[in-house]
């Protein structure tokens, strides 16, 4: 069976082509692909014949709505979908000034093992195919009814590691056939596996890349991060600038503030320092209290006010959701979790 959804338009032509299907059918069924459709038959212009022998020969992925949240405060929407095999991954809804922004999931659990993050609970179970990523953003927009504008890959996963289905997938969304989402409207989040920047780089994509650095010395960040005690800040950072000098684009760091552990003056002393011959801008959080007390969130303000007396560009994030568990991996955690009756409850 062909993952239909996951292949490019090339490629459907290419098929249709083997059984004598004129190639221009293959861009009709892949508008239709991006509209949502849940079966074949919903491509009423597509001939009954054809959809027929795309039954024998395909599957088309659309995932259930397992359970959706919907903010009170700011009308962010948390999903979580349920996929073919059973998996439960997120997906989150925001709507911001500069547009309908959506945060997709790139695998099924993560295998990075960051500790403050919900989603490394569990490990890594497996990638998500393209097709799995697209609909995030496709059955997000049919059930708003809102046309999403913006895609951060900044769920559950770490997508350097899955990484050729994300190329596809970008490539797939970007196709002015089907979400047409420029590449500009684009941010990938990692957790800075430096091999594999490098390899991202080589692709020259005009996406903006998000490096979760969280401490600028090793010896925190390989306590926060486990990623860190294979190739270190240093290595990190060389593997940046690189990045910059061949795609031309400026890295956003994220720096999740948690009391005690990377909030100091030494540490925000260092990071500037760190910081200086990398183009990108410094992102503060404050840490989003997931695991169980062990961690706290720390003072933002101070934290970027001592950086800016420094001289460095820093900016604090926005937090949408805070009601309704929107950060990584929590509502996917709470499903596994085998306390309460909840759980089990699907809406709408
Ligand atoms: N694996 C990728 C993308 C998923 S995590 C990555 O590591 O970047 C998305 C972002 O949320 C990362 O910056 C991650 O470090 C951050 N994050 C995870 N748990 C968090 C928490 N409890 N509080 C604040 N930020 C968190």
């Amino acid at each position: 069976m062909h993952d239909i959804k996951s292949m490019h338009p090339e490629e459907i032509a290419a098929y249709f082509l083997s059984f004598g299907e004129p190639a221009y059918k293959a861009k009709q069924v892949f508008r239709w692909l991006s509209r949502g459709v849940r079966s074949f038959d919903e491509m009423t212009d597509i001939s009954v014949k054809l959809r027929e022998k795309l039954k024998q020969d395909c599957f088309l992925s659309a995932p259930g709505i397992k359970r959706k949240q919907i903010s009170q405060q700011d009308g962010t929407i948390k999903y979580l979908w349920e996929l073919k095999d059973g998996n439960a991954i997120e997906s989150v809804f925001m709507r911001y000034e500069h547009g309908n922004t959506v945060c997709v999931s790139t695998q099924v659990g993560c295998g990075m093992g960051c500790v403050f993050c919900a989603s490394s609970e569990g490990g890594l179970v497996r990638n998500l195919d393209a097709s799995e990523i697209l609909d995030q953003v496709i059955f997000t927009q049919s059930d708003t009814d809102r046309t999403v504008t913006n895609v951060v890959l900044m769920g559950i996963g770490e997508p350097l590691n899955n990484l050729d289905n994300v190329i596809r997938f970008l490539a797939l969304i970007n196709h002015k056939d089907g979400l047409n989402i420029g590449m500009r409207h684009i941010t990938l989040s990692t957790c800075g596996i430096a091999e594999r920047i490098d390899k991202l780089a080589s692709y020259n994509l005009q996406l903006t890349l998000s490096i979760s650095l969280h401490a600028p010395d090793d010896a925190t960040r390989s306590l926060l991060m486990p990623v860190n005690k294979n190739s270190g800040i240093k290595k990190l950072l060389e593997a940046c600038k690189r990045y910059v000098q061949k795609t031309g684009r400026r890295i956003s760091f994220e720096y999740a503030l948690i009391k005690g552990v990377n909030d100091s003056e030494w540490q925000a002393k260092l990071l500037y320092e760190e910081m200086a011959g990398v183009s990108g801008h410094i992102n503060l959080i404050a840490l989003n209290d997931v695991k169980d007390a062990e961690f706290k969130p720390g003072n933002v303000k101070r934290f970027a006010s001592m950086l800016s007396e420094l001289g460095a560009n820093v900016t604090i994030r926005r937090r949408l959701g805070a009601d309704i568990d929107a950060a990584c991996g929590q509502l996917r955690k709470k499903l596994r979790s085998p306390s309460g009756k909840e759980e089990r409850k699907v809406e709408p």
